[in-house]
């Protein structure tokens, strides 16, 4: 307003033959960062010289070199295709009308894939894909399995839903011929038997090879109430095939998820050799931390992109222990009063 009345009185001076100029108001600095950089997927094209069209899904994207290297984004997904090998971006692909939002990272990591280093970007932010660990307190008690029965009424009173990551059209990553549903699924329907056995209510977001999108998911825990959500997955690492463990995701404004997924990292800590990747705020903004309304956590099983902990996630065995430890740390959890039906 105040501008406007002064461009006001500028333009009636002008007007009136006076050579002053009103003051240019201050603008703000450009600022980069928390949030990663975005590029279009047009201007990655043009940038490498490639081509870009719809396809070969209703919701996916493909950007093709004059060579017939091909990469496909899909709409609201962090998995990126490259010539057929799948990796996780920094952040999902979004729709923007013919064209897609994606992260400028992704663009950086194409060029680096294909030798093109000198498209690269000089970086203008921290990296927030480098996630940091947190340490892992011992707000959660370290004996193991005290508090687990069979069957029990431990877990009278709680809504928890699950979810199995990914199902259906959407493998998820994929390491070694081992697709991500493969696992998460399995994990999902014996963490609902072992908290059902102690008289929890169960809400599961999948119970066979579908594929519910992220916003369906969060709507079954919304409404049915939960109390707690767990969303499983099991992680890719795009640049190094050595990384394994296990590390679990909280909204970073969750005070009640940090301790969740404190519990389940301590769970896993004692039932497994993995390594403990630790207890993480979600820096992506993931969907099924944002949309759901209770107490929730994403957690990843471990590397499919490591050959041994992939045949090792195949395995009813390791399986079954990922998801005992995982009940122990929703037990642990709930016992304490933990869970909370608002973040
Ligand atoms: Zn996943």
């Amino acid at each position: 307003m105040r501008y406007s009345l002064i461009m006001l009185a500028g333009l009636v001076l002008f007007a009136a033959g006076c050579t002053s100029i009103a003051p240019i108001p201050p603008q703000d600095p450009v600022v980069y960062g928390p949030e990663p950089r975005s590029m279009m997927l047009s201007e990655m094209s043009t940038e490498l010289g490639w081509t870009y069209e719809p396809g070969p899904g209703a919701y996916d994207f493909t950007m093709s070199s004059p060579k017939g290297d091909k990469v496909i984004f899909r709409d609201k997904s962090d998995i990126v295709n490259i010539n057929g090998t799948q990796w996780r971006q920094e952040r999902d692909s979004v729709d923007r009308r013919n064209d897609m939002l994606l992260p400028e990272s992704t663009f950086n990591f194409v060029c680096k894939h294909f030798g093109r280093y000198d498209l690269v970007h000089e970086p203008k932010r921290d990296p927030i894909g480098d996630y940091k660990l947190e340490p892992i307190g011992p707000t959660v008690s370290p004996t193991k399995t005290e508090a687990v029965d069979a069957t029990s009424t431990v877990l009278k009173g709680l809504t928890i839903c699950i979810d199995a990551g990914h199902g259906g059209s959407d493998p998820g990553g994929i390491g070694h011929g081992v697709q991500e549903k493969q696992v998460t699924l399995p994990v999902a329907l014996k963490l609902r038997d072992l908290c059902t056995a102690a008289s929890a209510k169960v809400i599961m977001t999948r119970t066979d090879d579908t594929y519910p999108d992220l916003d369906k998911r969060c709507e079954v825990a919304n409404s049915g109430k939960a109390d707690l959500f767990i969303s499983i997955h099991a992680n890719i690492s795009p640049t190094d095939e050595e990384v394994t463990g296990f590390e679990v995701f909280y909204n970073k404004n969750s005070e009640p998820g940090a301790l969740f997924a404190k519990a389940l990292v301590s769970a896993m800590d004692a039932a497994t050799n993995s390594p403990n990747r630790g207890a993480k705020k979600d820096p992506r903004g993931l969907r099924v931390l944002e949309k759901t309304q209770m107490t929730a956590v994403l957690v990843e099983l471990g590397f499919l992109s490591n050959s041994s902990e992939a045949s090792e996630l195949t395995q009813k065995s390791y399986q079954d222990k990922m998801a005992t430890a995982l009940f122990e740390g929703v037990v642990q959890t709930w016992t304490k009063g933990r869970a909370s039906v608002s973040k």
